[in-house]
């Protein structure tokens, strides 16, 4: 059985959180005078401090997902959002989490920062979790297993199966790295939040929604969950100007489905074209908005490229993906430049 109680640090757990002036008072809806925040009074948009609990976006957030706000933790990119988890729950020198190479790098960079150990379980060949060996590396100090879906670099959605076998046999967290959803036709996994109290999903408006610039991290799970991190989280994480930007763009869903879907598309054209060249061995199954791919030598394509002013990613250093560059979807014209430069190399 899963209990909160056995996962969370000590000092944690009786940690009362700083209390903001804006949490101190929160206004409901009247006209008031606020001289408690120490903020300069003349308006220029920015001069109050933001809602520390980000309310208004939380409840379009929320409304999409089928949630409820106390669901949702916001953070300064889901970088943030996935420190305060170590920080929530690993014990620096004595806890570990696991990872499953090849995948996204904060994790193994988090694990170094906070002291925590990370374990890894390398992906199958097919890039789905070897079930048995992560189970036989679980110890009494494992607090969290992370799993990429759609995975990063590799591309494609880690099966459904595997991973309920997970949520269901570890008693620490299991932290779904939703980054890439919004690209796939796989349904989310919040879907399952009542099913699993040891179920977190982390997303983003860095992908999908074109929003990397503004940093908002998302982070949905029991809100027994959210609340300890709520304890931890600086007051004031996500600014005024995110909030605000973050807020016009999630209620404009339509703008954004109609760029999933033009990425969508250039995503099929970049592969066709890929089949042509001759020095492409293999294309990666993809269900996010990049593809990997395997070449006769990944460091030369990556330099040659580079000369002609096109940076992809090289991750023939990553477990598993030897020789391989990681190509995110562009505009038409820059795929078309990706594909004319692929094609003078010779
Ligand atoms: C890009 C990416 C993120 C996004 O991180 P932000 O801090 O929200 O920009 C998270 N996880 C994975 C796997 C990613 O590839």
């Amino acid at each position: 059985m899963f209990s909160l109680d056995t996962i969370i640090r000590e000092n944690i757990k009786g940690l009362q959180p700083y209390s903001s002036a804006r949490d101190e008072y929160v206004s409901d809806g009247s006209t008031m005078v606020f001289l408690d925040a120490n903020e300069n009074p003349y308006n220029n948009g920015v001069n109050r401090y933001p809602d520390p609990q980000q309310r208004s976006l939380k409840t379009v957030l929320a409304e999409q997902r089928g949630i409820a706000s106390e669901n949702i933790l916001l953070g300064n990119g889901s970088d943030e959002v996935l420190d305060l988890l170590f920080r929530a729950f690993c014990e620096p020198n004595v806890d570990a989490i696991i990872s499953l190479p090849p995948t996204y790098g904060m994790y193994k960079v988090l694990c170094n920062i906070n002291a925590i150990e990370n374990k890894e379980v390398l992906l199958t060949k097919e890039f789905q979790p070897d079930v048995e060996a992560i189970l036989n590396t679980i110890t009494e100090t494992t607090k969290i297993l992370f799993i990429c879906s759609p995975n990063n670099p590799t591309g494609n959605t880690i099966s459904k199966s595997k991973i309920s076998e997970l949520l269901t046999n570890f008693k620490g967290l299991v932290v779904i790295d939703e980054a890439y959803i919004d690209f796939s036709e796989d349904e989310s996994w919040v879907r399952e939040l009542a099913n699993y109290p040891n179920l977190i999903i982390t997303q983003t408006l860095s992908k999908a929604y074109g929003m990397a610039g503004i940093r908002l991290g998302i982070c949905i799970a029991s809100k027994e969950i959210i609340a300890v991190l709520n304890k931890i989280k600086p007051p004031y994480n996500v600014n005024e100007l995110t909030q605000k930007k973050a807020l016009e763009r999630v209620i404009d869903k339509k703008s954004v489905a109609t760029e999933v879907q033009n990425i969508l598309k250039e995503r099929d054209a970049l592969i066709r074209a890929l089949q042509d060249i001759f020095y492409v061995k293999e294309i990666y199954a993809t269900n996010a908005n990049f593809v990997l791919v395997k070449v006769d030598d990944a460091t030369k394509i990556y330099n040659q490229l580079l000369e002609k002013g096109i940076v992809v990613r090289n991750r023939t250093t990553q477990a598993l993906c030897e020789n391989t560059l990681r190509f995110t979807i562009g505009t038409t014209q820059e795929n078309n430049a990706l594909i004319k430069a692929l094609k003078e190399l010779v």
